[in-house]
């Protein structure tokens, strides 16, 4: 027994991780002013001024810089901004997360974020689809564009701005998870090089980022409470959920409630991709059910009729129930949540690895899916994409 805790703390919390500032949404948006102190796996000493480690770093251009494109790639060989220092116990959380130089840090911890999560569903490390070229990933937190992306050696972030106020894709916890989600397409299933016209890359590659963003917020628990206390606990109800959505703060889901059926949409991508991320999300709301009923939290009757199909009576007696069993019990209902996200999430990963870029289609994915997940998460799932019309 160690008599002395206070002398351990400084050594024994730099073997555990390094602190952060994440805002899981933007803080512009209402309840999401505060950011969460976030703990990532790499050690203080694994991370150099920038900041910079082993597989990324961040670059940030002291005048505007235009985003990359074909005939421009990394490094970036312009003028930088001063690298910023971790504060002086290592960590990054002693500095404002709001301040200009934090924006680099906070893409910088987001990316790492994003890839833990995602390397614990895979149950292996994200090898750069570009490492052959460039070993590490180059991070520009501002460059001059209203728009985002990822590519070959870099991920870079432009801003929106909103009525003369520029807001900064470098605060946007979503739209980095969702670039990141297309490095680790990219880095695990390959780059549609001579593709097939069938092929259905492309829109399955913007789904699929959605999903990664949608589950990467779902990991903050900070998040998933506000998300419970704002619905009373009622992702129950799609047509409430629905509603809600419509007006909902958060991004992801916004994109992932839609109704949208494979014989719907058009060749779009992103449009493409609407039945894919609804279905996904479908299923997390049926696990989430089941997770409920299985914990005693619901009533076994949810599980059996047709949500979508509810009268206006029904609806309101399972909005009531939902409502009374939250007051009662949050911590059920978290717990439901966070296990049908993880089971989704790491479906979605382990079906990274029968799938090609150059074939690949919304069948194809939802087979593999399918064969990555067992008993009832492979039912959601099968229940969820034939809705869609998404066939396997
Ligand atoms: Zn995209």
């Amino acid at each position: 027994m160690d008599l002395h805790p206070h002398v351990m703390t400084a050594s024994t919390e730099a073997g555990t991780g390094t602190r952060f500032w994440i805002f899981p949404q933007p803080p512009f948006i209402p309840g999401y002013e505060q950011p969460d102190r976030v703990w990532l796996s790499i050690l203080p000493n694994e991370i150099f001024p920038g900041p910079s480690d082993a597989r990324m770093y961040v670059a940030d251009p002291l005048y505007s810089k235009q985003p990359y494109g074909y005939s421009r790639l990394p490094p970036f060989n312009g003028i930088s901004r001063p690298p910023v220092h971790a504060g002086p116990d290592g960590h990054f959380d002693s500095l404002d997360p709001l301040s200009r130089p934090y924006l680099g840090v906070h893409a910088y911890a987001c990316i790492h974020r994003v890839l833990e999560i995602w390397q614990s569903y895979l149950g292996h490390r994200v090898q750069w689809f570009f490492d052959a070229t460039f070993p590490r990933l180059e991070i520009i937190p501002l460059v001059e564009w209203d728009n985002a992306q990822a590519g070959y050696g870099f991920l870079e972030l432009g801003r929106s701005d909103v009525g003369g106020t520029p807001r900064p894709y470098a605060l946007n916890f979503d739209a980095i998870a969702h670039e990141v989600g297309h490095l680790i397409i990219f880095s695990e299933i390959g780059v549609p090089v001579g593709a097939s016209r069938e092929s259905e890359f492309f829109p399955f590659s913007e789904g699929f980022s959605d999903c990664v963003s949608l589950i990467s917020f779902l990991s903050f628990d900070s998040a998933v409470d506000r998300l419970l206390r704002r619905t009373k606990g009622d992702l129950l109800l799609y047509n409430e959920l629905n509603r809600f959505a419509e007006t909902s703060p958060e991004t992801q889901i916004r994109l992932a409630t839609n109704f949208r059926r494979m014989s719907e949409v058009t060749r779009d991508p992103h449009d493409r991709a609407l039945p894919f991320v609804g279905a996904v999300f479908d299923t997390i709301v049926e696990l989430y059910h089941r997770n409920l009923v299985a914990n005693g939290s619901a009533e076994r009757r949810l599980l059996d009729v047709d949500l979508r199909h509810l009268t206006l009576n029904e609806f309101d007696r399972f909005r009531e129930l939902t409502a009374q069993s939250f007051r009662t019990k949050p911590l059920y209902f978290q717990l439901a949540l966070e296990k049908a996200r993880d089971d989704v999430g790491r479906a979605l990963a382990i079906s990274l690895k029968k799938l090609d870029a150059r074939t690949l289609t919304f069948n194809q994915a939802a087979g593999s899916i399918l064969d990555a997940a067992d008993g009832a998460v492979a039912e959601a799932f099968r229940a969820s994409f034939a809705w869609r019309e998404i066939s396997y």
